[in-house]
């Protein structure tokens, strides 16, 4: 396929250029007035007025997993097709291991799961608990290289200060990059205590019990483990701008550390939990006083964040009403909603609102959602790239095509969404998968299984 008269951007800058995908479903040329193959048939698209980027690389995502009594309602299937409407053509998704499981063996039915993912995904792996070398080894081995601490959730995921520094000790060793999700869980665990005995119960108390500065008490915390351990970190979903200033006190002192945000902390804010459908809202960190998004949105411009991802997590209402708890009667209090929201497909369209409102260039806006993520998790160049060689993963993003962002004009497996009532401008017309053609005009024309594991390159092993 030729992909013709389109502006071809990229985190460098922005051009006129003419894209041709080979049939090894790669990018074999890219550059000014390419004619159509005379020899063999060609398909041309004509791409005049519309933006040529590579395809996004969504890095947080949590398909199909199960929490409590419910489950993430997006299986692999279902959440890869809504990625590949939105111009998602890779994501990778966590592997939650259980205390006392076989890390590999959750991996292996990870595995099972993604099996009929529509485009390309890869793994992370969080561990809950120490585990041996020999176990990051395998995983790195199996092209898992990243890992995830929780510092929050004392009761299921949470570690000590200890098992991180020894984990991030591990990661150096063997090459592997450490996402954290940064609050201090004791602290909130007693909040959440005092708040459900003093019977404030309803869904607002979910923030008020998770304040931005335990939030940015963890990111300092895990800054100076990573400084002691030598390990380069990842914070995912910076919520805060107090949690941003503490990125940035850890860079100052030399800490290779990376930041993500999420839309939601760009264009939710906290006054949503008080409205009558609050719990839709439930997500961890939770949604922040509006100024913080200010922030995040100056961090996204001046590269102070190098990555928007989704932390992709849908339910059910029903689901959500029922609580992790199952009650037929409904959850009982704000800490059984289960938290998290829907969002492969619609990241791209929401960060290209920064675009047109002025926050952030487009070049801006592929380097946070292609370029970054793809760097930061050992895919680049073959993804988040639009040079000669990469995976032809193109999407043709029409500047014009207006979106509704209703549950029922997406194709997320949610009824509801946070953004409902919003219309974006800007919106895939064309977007390929290496090479093939997965979604057309808003619809999705790929196929079940066409996705392929990524197995994903190692940092440099450090003694
Ligand atoms: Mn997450």
């Amino acid at each position: 396929m030729l992909i013709k008269g389109g502006i071809v951007v990229d985190a460098a800058g922005e051009r006129q250029g003419d894209v041709r995908v080979g049939p090894d479903g790669r990018v074999v040329e890219v550059g000014e007035d390419l004619q159509p193959a005379a020899a063999r048939t060609e398909a041309v698209h004509d791409a005049t007025g519309k933006l040529v980027i590579p395809g996004g690389v969504d890095p947080h995502t949590h398909m199909n997993l199960p929490i409590g009594a419910v489950r993430v309602s997006d299986d692999f299937a279902s959440g890869s097709r809504a990625a590949a409407i939105g111009g998602t053509t890779s994501f990778i998704d966590y592997v939650t291991v259980a205390r006392g499981e076989d890390p590999m063996g959750t991996v292996e039915k990870w595995r099972e799961w993604a099996e009929p993912s529509a485009v390309d995904w890869g793994l992370h792996l969080t561990f809950t608990e120490v585990v041996p070398d020999s176990v990051v080894a395998a995983g790195v081995a199996a092209g898992i290289t990243s890992f995830k601490l929780y510092l929050a959730y004392p009761d299921r995921l949470e570690v000590d200060d200890g098992t991180a520094l020894r984990l991030m000790q591990t990661a150096r060793r063997e090459g592997a990059l450490v996402t954290l999700h940064c609050e201090n869980g004791l602290a909130i665990e007693e909040l959440r205590r005092q708040a459900v005995e003093a019977g404030r119960l309803a869904v607002a108390e979910h923030a008020t019990t998770r304040p931005p500065v335990l939030e940015a008490e963890a990111v300092q915390r895990a800054g100076a483990l990573a400084e002691v351990a030598g390990t380069a970190i990842y914070v995912v979903h910076v919520s805060s701008a107090d949690a941003l200033e503490a990125v940035l006190s850890a860079r100052g002192r030399g800490v290779d550390i990376t930041a993500e945000t999420c839309p939601q902390y760009l264009y939710l804010d906290v006054s949503m939990l008080s409205g009558p459908d609050g719990a839709d809202f439930c997500c961890t960190p939770p949604l922040r006083e509006p100024h913080h998004a200010v922030r995040l949105w100056e961090g996204l411009a001046s590269g102070e964040i190098q990555t928007v991802a989704t932390d992709h997590c849908p339910f059910w209402r029903a689901d959500r009403r029922a609580g992790v708890a199952g009650r037929a009667g409904g959850f009982a209090d704000f800490t059984e909603v289960p938290g998290g929201l829907p969002g492969i497909e619609t990241r791209l369209a929401l960060l290209y609102e920064g675009v047109t409102s002025g926050r952030i260039t487009r070049s801006d806006w592929v380097r946070l959602s292609c370029e970054g993520p793809a760097k930061a998790f050992g895919l680049w160049p073959e993804k988040g790239w639009l040079g000669v060689g990469a995976d032809a993963d193109v999407v043709v993003w029409d500047p014009g095509r207006q979106q509704r962002l209703d549950a029922d004009a997406l194709d997320m497996a949610t009824d509801h969404s946070p953004y409902a009532g919003r219309v974006v401008t800007g919106w895939p017309e064309l977007v390929l998968s290496r090479g093939r053609v997965v979604a057309r005009d808003g619809r999705f024309v790929g196929e079940p299984g066409w996705g392929r594991y990524l197995a994903r390159r190692p940092l440099a092993r450090m003694p």
